[in-house]
Protein backbone atom coordinates (compact mmCIF):
# COMPACT_ATOMS: atom_id res chain seq x y z
CA UNK A 1 0.00 0.00 0.00
CA UNK A 2 1.24 3.41 -0.66
CA UNK A 3 -0.20 6.30 1.33
CA UNK A 4 0.79 9.88 0.21
CA UNK A 5 -0.44 12.66 2.20
CA UNK A 6 -1.38 15.51 -0.42
CA UNK A 7 -2.53 17.69 2.10
CA UNK A 8 -2.71 18.09 5.81
CA UNK A 9 -3.09 21.73 6.40
CA UNK A 10 -5.82 22.94 9.12
CA UNK A 11 -9.29 24.69 8.15
CA UNK A 12 -7.24 28.04 7.93
CA UNK A 13 -5.10 28.33 5.01
CA UNK A 14 -1.28 28.70 5.14
CA UNK A 15 1.57 29.31 2.46
CA UNK A 16 3.15 25.99 1.88
CA UNK A 17 0.39 23.93 3.44
CA UNK A 18 -2.16 22.62 0.89
CA UNK A 19 -5.38 20.80 2.46
CA UNK A 20 -6.60 17.49 3.31
CA UNK A 21 -6.14 15.08 1.50
CA UNK A 22 -4.72 11.73 0.97
CA UNK A 23 -4.23 9.52 -2.04
CA UNK A 24 -4.08 5.72 -0.93
CA UNK A 25 -2.62 3.25 -4.05
CA UNK A 26 -3.68 -0.66 -2.53
CA UNK A 27 -4.23 -3.96 -4.19
CA UNK A 28 -4.90 -2.02 -7.49
CA UNK A 29 -6.55 0.83 -6.79
CA UNK A 30 -6.48 4.14 -6.55
CA UNK A 31 -8.18 6.45 -3.44
CA UNK A 32 -8.68 9.94 -3.00
CA UNK A 33 -9.57 10.57 0.73
CA UNK A 34 -11.13 13.93 0.76
CA UNK A 35 -10.25 16.91 -1.51
CA UNK A 36 -9.19 19.89 -0.09
CA UNK A 37 -8.80 23.05 -2.40
CA UNK A 38 -5.89 22.64 -4.46
CA UNK A 39 -6.03 19.07 -4.75
CA UNK A 40 -5.60 18.88 -8.52
CA UNK A 41 -2.21 20.76 -8.15
CA UNK A 42 -0.66 17.60 -5.86
CA UNK A 43 -2.33 14.96 -8.20
CA UNK A 44 -0.58 16.79 -10.98
CA UNK A 45 2.56 16.83 -9.69
CA UNK A 46 1.96 13.30 -8.57
CA UNK A 47 1.30 11.96 -12.17
CA UNK A 48 -2.00 10.68 -11.66
CA UNK A 49 -3.90 10.30 -14.68
CA UNK A 50 -7.54 10.69 -15.73
CA UNK A 51 -8.59 7.50 -15.66
CA UNK A 52 -6.16 6.01 -12.44
CA UNK A 53 -8.67 7.27 -9.60
CA UNK A 54 -11.27 4.63 -8.97
CA UNK A 55 -13.24 6.56 -5.97
CA UNK A 56 -13.19 9.60 -4.04
CA UNK A 57 -14.23 9.53 -0.05
CA UNK A 58 -15.54 12.77 1.65
CA UNK A 59 -15.62 12.42 5.10
CA UNK A 60 -17.71 15.47 5.69
CA UNK A 61 -18.47 18.64 4.32
CA UNK A 62 -15.70 21.43 5.97
CA UNK A 63 -14.66 22.74 2.88
CA UNK A 64 -11.06 22.21 3.26
CA UNK A 65 -12.19 18.62 3.06
CA UNK A 66 -14.60 19.06 -0.04
CA UNK A 67 -14.01 22.90 -1.73
CA UNK A 68 -11.93 20.78 -4.21
CA UNK A 69 -13.78 18.08 -5.98
CA UNK A 70 -15.36 20.46 -8.16
CA UNK A 71 -12.04 21.18 -10.03
CA UNK A 72 -11.40 17.59 -9.45
CA UNK A 73 -14.60 16.40 -11.99
CA UNK A 74 -13.60 19.37 -14.10
CA UNK A 75 -9.86 18.33 -14.85
CA UNK A 76 -10.98 14.80 -15.39
CA UNK A 77 -13.36 15.45 -17.71
CA UNK A 78 -11.77 18.01 -19.80
CA UNK A 79 -8.79 15.12 -20.12
CA UNK A 80 -11.51 12.82 -21.30
CA UNK A 81 -11.94 10.36 -18.27
CA UNK A 82 -13.79 7.29 -19.65
CA UNK A 83 -13.97 5.20 -16.65
CA UNK A 84 -16.72 5.49 -14.07
CA UNK A 85 -15.90 7.72 -10.90
CA UNK A 86 -17.22 6.37 -7.30
CA UNK A 87 -18.23 9.80 -4.84
CA UNK A 88 -18.76 8.99 -1.55
CA UNK A 89 -20.08 11.48 0.42
CA UNK A 90 -21.03 11.76 4.06
CA UNK A 91 -24.76 13.02 3.78
CA UNK A 92 -27.24 15.15 1.36
CA UNK A 93 -26.30 13.18 -1.40
CA UNK A 94 -29.10 13.81 -3.96
CA UNK A 95 -28.13 18.24 -3.04
CA UNK A 96 -24.80 17.64 -3.86
CA UNK A 97 -25.12 15.62 -7.04
CA UNK A 98 -27.60 18.77 -7.50
CA UNK A 99 -24.23 21.27 -7.54
CA UNK A 100 -22.54 19.58 -10.43
CA UNK A 101 -25.69 21.08 -12.50
CA UNK A 102 -25.55 24.10 -11.01
CA UNK A 103 -21.86 24.57 -11.91
CA UNK A 104 -22.64 23.34 -15.07
CA UNK A 105 -20.93 20.10 -15.21
CA UNK A 106 -23.86 18.41 -16.14
CA UNK A 107 -23.48 14.66 -15.46
CA UNK A 108 -25.10 13.84 -18.85
CA UNK A 109 -22.38 15.73 -20.15
CA UNK A 110 -18.81 14.72 -19.20
CA UNK A 111 -16.96 12.37 -20.41
CA UNK A 112 -17.30 9.91 -17.69
CA UNK A 113 -20.19 8.33 -14.88
CA UNK A 114 -20.30 10.11 -11.99
CA UNK A 115 -21.49 7.99 -9.92
CA UNK A 116 -22.30 10.25 -5.98
CA UNK A 117 -23.03 7.61 -3.36
CA UNK A 118 -24.00 7.57 -0.08
CA UNK A 119 -21.09 6.70 2.43
CA UNK A 120 -23.70 3.85 3.66
CA UNK A 121 -23.08 2.14 0.39
CA UNK A 122 -19.13 2.12 0.57
CA UNK A 123 -18.33 -1.14 1.73
CA UNK A 124 -20.98 -2.28 -0.51
CA UNK A 125 -18.80 -0.89 -3.46
CA UNK A 126 -15.36 -1.69 -2.36
CA UNK A 127 -15.70 -4.02 0.44
CA UNK A 128 -11.55 -2.86 1.15
CA UNK A 129 -13.04 0.48 2.27
CA UNK A 130 -14.69 0.35 6.15
CA UNK A 131 -16.02 3.95 7.07
CA UNK A 132 -17.06 4.75 10.59
CA UNK A 133 -18.96 7.61 11.86
CA UNK A 134 -16.85 10.24 14.34
CA UNK A 135 -18.05 12.95 16.74
CA UNK A 136 -16.41 15.62 14.88
CA UNK A 137 -19.59 17.88 14.11
CA UNK A 138 -21.44 17.33 17.12
CA UNK A 139 -20.88 20.55 18.17
CA UNK A 140 -22.96 22.12 15.51
CA UNK A 141 -26.23 20.90 17.28
CA UNK A 142 -27.75 23.84 19.06
CA UNK A 143 -26.67 25.96 15.96
CA UNK A 144 -28.71 23.11 13.84
CA UNK A 145 -31.76 22.74 16.22
CA UNK A 146 -31.77 26.29 16.83
CA UNK A 147 -32.86 26.84 12.99
CA UNK A 148 -33.89 23.80 11.99
CA UNK A 149 -31.47 23.16 9.30
CA UNK A 150 -31.56 19.34 7.75
CA UNK A 151 -27.64 18.56 8.53
CA UNK A 152 -27.53 15.49 9.96
CA UNK A 153 -23.60 16.30 11.38
CA UNK A 154 -22.12 13.23 9.67
CA UNK A 155 -18.20 12.86 9.45
CA UNK A 156 -16.26 9.62 9.00
CA UNK A 157 -13.10 7.66 9.67
CA UNK A 158 -12.07 5.26 7.03
CA UNK A 159 -10.40 2.37 6.79
CA UNK A 160 -8.30 1.15 4.11
CA UNK A 161 -7.93 -3.27 4.76
CA UNK A 162 -5.47 -5.07 2.67
CA UNK A 163 -3.71 -8.25 3.15
CA UNK A 164 -0.71 -6.36 3.98
CA UNK A 165 -2.06 -4.16 6.94
CA UNK A 166 -4.11 -1.76 7.43
CA UNK A 167 -4.23 1.87 7.05
CA UNK A 168 -6.57 4.11 9.04
CA UNK A 169 -7.52 8.07 8.44
CA UNK A 170 -9.12 9.61 11.15
CA UNK A 171 -9.65 12.82 9.16
CA UNK A 172 -10.91 15.52 11.45
CA UNK A 173 -12.54 14.41 15.09
CA UNK A 174 -13.07 15.56 18.48
CA UNK A 175 -12.03 12.39 20.38
CA UNK A 176 -10.07 9.25 19.32
CA UNK A 177 -12.71 7.23 21.39
CA UNK A 178 -15.61 7.72 18.87
CA UNK A 179 -13.23 5.83 16.48
CA UNK A 180 -11.60 3.30 19.26
CA UNK A 181 -12.90 0.08 17.27
CA UNK A 182 -12.24 1.34 13.77
CA UNK A 183 -8.14 1.73 14.67
CA UNK A 184 -7.10 -1.07 16.82
CA UNK A 185 -5.37 -3.74 14.78
CA UNK A 186 -4.43 -1.18 11.97
CA UNK A 187 -1.12 -1.22 10.70
CA UNK A 188 -0.85 2.82 10.07
CA UNK A 189 -2.68 5.63 11.62
CA UNK A 190 -2.70 9.34 10.26
CA UNK A 191 -4.88 10.99 13.02
CA UNK A 192 -6.38 14.72 13.02
CA UNK A 193 -3.82 16.39 15.54
CA UNK A 194 -5.53 19.69 15.05
CA UNK A 195 -9.23 19.26 16.95
CA UNK A 196 -8.78 16.85 19.95
CA UNK A 197 -6.80 17.72 23.11
CA UNK A 198 -3.18 16.11 22.76
CA UNK A 199 -4.10 13.80 25.50
CA UNK A 200 -6.92 12.25 22.95
CA UNK A 201 -3.47 12.01 20.53
CA UNK A 202 -1.97 9.76 23.31
CA UNK A 203 -5.08 7.83 23.75
CA UNK A 204 -5.01 7.13 19.79
CA UNK A 205 -1.48 5.56 20.50
CA UNK A 206 -2.27 3.77 23.57
CA UNK A 207 -5.28 1.76 21.46
CA UNK A 208 -3.11 1.35 18.57
CA UNK A 209 0.06 -0.13 20.97
CA UNK A 210 -2.98 -2.34 22.68
CA UNK A 211 -2.99 -3.89 19.02
CA UNK A 212 0.40 -4.02 18.47
CA UNK A 213 2.24 -4.69 21.87
CA UNK A 214 5.68 -3.86 22.26
CA UNK A 215 7.96 -6.90 22.42
CA UNK A 216 11.20 -6.38 24.33
CA UNK A 217 12.94 -9.41 22.94
CA UNK A 218 12.38 -7.48 19.22
CA UNK A 219 13.09 -3.98 20.82
CA UNK A 220 16.54 -5.63 22.06
CA UNK A 221 17.18 -7.73 19.30
CA UNK A 222 19.51 -7.30 16.55
CA UNK A 223 18.52 -6.57 13.17
CA UNK A 224 18.88 -9.37 10.83
ZN1 LIG B 1 -13.62 19.44 9.75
Amino acid sequence: MQIRILGSGSGLPQLGKHLSSVLVHSEGKQYLLDCGEGTIYQLLLSDVAENDLDAVVITHFHPDHVAGVFMLIQMLYLRGREKDLLLFVPEREGEFEALFSMFYTFPGRISFKLRVLPMSELSVHLPKLEAMTNDHLYGYRDEIEKHDLPNPMMAYSIRVHSDGGDFVYSSDLCTTDSIAPLIKGAHTLLVDAGHPEPQQILEAERLWLEAYPVDPQSATGTAE
